[in-house]
């Protein structure tokens, strides 16, 4: 194997900037149009939204418990809390079909209103599907609605602190409506990172990866957010789940992944503890060409098996190589075929590299 290499510029934490957009180059076009028989951009029409089917007075009661500000009704906030950000979601809606629009919008504070919150929602027998950043893709935000008195999306947009770091440890608690930039921002105030990177990162929150066990760009290096998890809060309709409070533990089993993976079925994330590190103080990216997917796949599985996986490695197919590949002077242009690894390195200034030599 002998791949064509050369330096590329990366920007893991941004994520569709309008400003760097580029044309589409002809490869890519031209599978847009095969695959969707499409040669123009359709416009797009902004469909009707279900009327809330909610007894108001369920409603004036979530105003008594949160604040009325904080129960919204109104078209625009339910049609974004439609389901999540997988192709059939977006083609439903993009087809008007908004049918598992929740009936209310409601935003807890903190704990204590997520747990009145689930409180009220067991009295009433109201459907509860938490909501951090929307960005799911495996149907996690779409409730069933047969036999209940009302769906309501639970936003935890307002619970976005830093609640505690321990440098010793070196773990952080975190709420769960924190998205990933906002997170980093607060842990950068300590010189620290939690290194989760997922292509979602700018939308997504903490309360959503650990709901899915998300993973990231930075996972060889940093591991899958539910390994980042030391411990957890969890409101449940039978009262809080406190999970996990030392680094590590061998008593009994492990809770934590009752929670972790859930998609919310069990309870509302209210907090959570993870593992994090230094900031690093110098970042390398390069791009790999490989002929093939398969040369690529058996690269990384070389380096994996040896134990010397970068901090970052991602391999795109050859679709998606010529689809990122917009720019025709990006590593020997976009016609040259084969498959893009993006790898990327952390370390100190004094070892910018550790590992690549190897
Ligand atoms: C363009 C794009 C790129 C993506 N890239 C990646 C990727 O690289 N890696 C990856 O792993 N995933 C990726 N995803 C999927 C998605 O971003 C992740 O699953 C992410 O972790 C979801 O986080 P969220 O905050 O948006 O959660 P949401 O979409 O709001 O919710 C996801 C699920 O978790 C539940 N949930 C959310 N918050 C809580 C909480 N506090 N307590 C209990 N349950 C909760 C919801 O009810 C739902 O079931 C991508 C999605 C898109 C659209």
């Amino acid at each position: 194997m002998a791949p064509e290499k050369t330096a590329v510029e990366m920007h893991p934490q941004r994520w569709g900037d309008p400003a760097a957009a580029t044309p589409l180059n002809d490869a890519a076009r031209g599978l847009v149009e095969l695959a969707f028989g499409l040669h123009e951009h359709p416009p797009v029409r902004s469909s009707p939204v279900p009327a809330p089917a909610i007894d108001p007075a369920l409603l004036d009661a979530l105003r008594e418990l949160v604040g009325a500000e904080h129960v919204l009704t109104d078209d625009d906030t339910r049609r974004l809390r439609t389901r999540g950000k997988s192709t059939p979601d977006l083609l439903r809606a993009r087809a008007g079909d908004l049918s598992d629009a929740p009936d209310a919008v409601v935003r807890p504070g903190g704990p204590d209103d997520v747990a009145a919150l689930l409180a009220f929602a067991v009295e009433h027998h109201l459907a509860v599907v938490p909501f951090g950043g929307g960005t799911s893709v495996t149907g996690g935000l779409a409730a069933r609605r047969d036999g209940y008195a009302g769906v309501v999306s639970l936003d935890l947009v307002r619970m976005k602190r830093l609640v505690a770091v321990d440098p010793v440890s070196m773990t952080a608690t975190l709420e769960p409506g924190l998205r990933g930039p906002e997170a980093e921002a607060l842990l950068a105030e300590h010189a620290m990172t939690l290194g989760h990177y997922p292509q979602s990162f700018e939308f997504a929150s903490i309360g959503g990866f650990a709901a899915t066990r998300s993973s990231g760009q930075s996972s060889a290096g940093y591991g899958r957010f539910d390994s980042l998890v030391v411990g957890l809060t969890v409101a449940t309709p039978q009262g809080p789940l406190v999970l996990g409070s030392a680094p590590a533990s061998a008593a009994g089993p492990d809770l934590r992944q009752l929670v972790l993976g859930s998609e919310g079925a069990f309870g509302v994330i209210t907090s959570v503890t993870v593992r994090v590190r230094h900031l690093p103080a110098v970042t390398a990216y390069e791009g790999w060409r490989w002929r093939s997917f398969a040369e690529g796949s058996a690269a990384m599985r070389t380096l994996a098996q040896a134990g010397l996986l970068p901090t970052v490695i991602r391999l795109s197919d050859e679709t998606e190589t010529a689809i990122n590949l917009a720019r025709p002077d990006e590593i020997g242009g976009a016609g040259a075929g084969g498959c893009l690894m993006i790898v990327g390195y952390e370390g100190t200034p004094r070892r910018p590299r550790p590992g690549r030599r190897r």
